[in-house]
């Protein structure tokens, strides 16, 4: 092997899933019926399974996470006039659904503990504008449910619960993905359950999810398939997908024991390290599930894209946090966010990045990067002070 070649089969990467038999099997009969798009079986099963494991009624298979916030903000009717508030510290795909809606994103900062958004702060950024909350989940906590859903009733506002990143996750031993209007999940492969690409809605109300099927379908019409009343997206799921998913659904309990168990492990290796802070374990309401397991640089001084530079060299890979919606140039060029204040999202994305924590990482994979992390994290806290 030469050394480039053994550099890169030593490279620890960020994310590596495990596909077990079951999906394999799953998918093997897709492809031995001829199964394949998403006319197939497996995509009303998929969406029957995992609605209910959420405790919803109604589940919509989509093409990705994304496209699932498409779906929902569009099905809520949300457009022109209407502010919808959403956290910072988030993936673009919250604000982009809200944009391309024509409606207006509104954000709030993040908390610095739990990185999540603060329900007191939403309730500060309400308008008489304002017709909706995006609620978004960050890195395996929930965000605090309880005042969020209280503030929506008493404002007669929408809840959009974004639950990509807590999938098998609780909040007051209640499923993540079961409040507020509806909830949105993305099965990329570093979520808690993965199709490759792939997303799904869940709701208690038929006739959003009726919303959804159509927006999801090109608007064809049951009648007359090929006249439209309005636009829609083609944003189905194939039943390859379908069949993967069931077959990841149906061992989400140990995927989530086994992603606490990396998390509870890097929570012990950097516990006594004086320049890093790891996201918390716990809060009153929640245990976290580790979507990832991300650091924060305790030292102002110190940046996170130098140390993901460094640790790349190293062999292991590692993602930045997210850059603040209010950031953004595409929306400041669109004048959105013009003052907005959110410094702890600014630092969270200077200062936090995350390390490997897929499935397939092994405890003594974990211990090499843990132990690269801090002496590379030493070596930038000398040479700066
Ligand atoms: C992953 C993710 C998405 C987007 O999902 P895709 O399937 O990648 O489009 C949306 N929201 C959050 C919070 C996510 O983590």
């Amino acid at each position: 092997m030469s050394g480039a070649a053994k550099a890169m089969s030593d490279f620890i990467p960020v994310n590596e899933p495990v596909i077990g038999e079951r999906e394999k099997a799953l998918v093997m009969e897709c492809l031995n019926t001829g199964w394949i798009s998403s006319e197939g079986p497996f995509i009303s099963q998929f969406e029957e399974a995992f609605s209910r494991r959420v405790g919803r009624k109604h589940g919509v298979a989509c093409a990705n996470g994304t496209a699932a916030l498409d779906l929902a903000v569009a099905a809520l009717g949300l457009g022109p006039g209407d502010e919808v508030i959403l956290p910072t510290f988030t993936i673009i795909s919250c604000a982009a659904a809200i944009v391309r809606a024509g409606a207006t994103p509104v954000v709030v900062d993040a908390d610095p503990n739990t990185w999540n958004m603060v329900p007191e702060q939403v309730a500060a950024a309400i308008s008489p504008r304002t017709a909706a909350i995006m609620v978004v989940h960050i890195y395996g906590l929930p965000v605090d449910m309880d005042p969020i859903l209280e503030l929506a009733a008493r404002q007669g506002l929408a809840v959009i619960e974004d639950a990509a990143e807590l999938i098998g996750g609780t909040y007051k031993d209640k499923p993540c993905g079961s409040f507020g209007t509806i909830s949105t999940f993305s099965f990329y492969p570093n979520k808690h359950i993965t199709t490759g690409e792939g997303g799904m809605i869940a709701t208690n109300d038929a006739s959003l999810s009726e919303r959804c099927k159509s927006l999801r379908n090109l608007c064809f019409q049951p009648k007359q398939r090929f006249l439209h009343h309005e636009l829609g997206w083609n944003y189905r799921m194939t039943n390859l997908q379908a069949a993967l998913g069931l077959g990841q659904l149906e061992r989400l309990d140990h995927t989530v024991m086994k992603k606490r168990e990396i998390g509870l492990l890097y929570k012990h290796l950097f516990a006594a390290n004086q320049h890093i802070h790891s996201q918390v374990d716990s809060t009153d309401f929640a245990l976290n599930i580790y979507w990832v397991f991300g650091l924060l640089l305790k030292q102002e001084n110190l940046f996170a894209c130098d140390l993901i530079d460094e640790l790349a060299k190293a062999g292991i890979g590692t993602r930045p946090f997210f850059y603040p919606l209010h950031l953004q140039p595409v929306f400041r060029a669109k004048k959105f966010f013009q003052s907005a204040h959110c410094p702890v999202a600014e630092r969270l994305s200077r200062q936090g990045f995350y390390i490997p924590s897929g499935l397939a990482l092994t405890a003594d994979k974990q211990k090499i990067v843990a132990a690269k992390v801090a002496s590379i994290t030493q070596h930038f806290a000398e040479s700066t002070t």
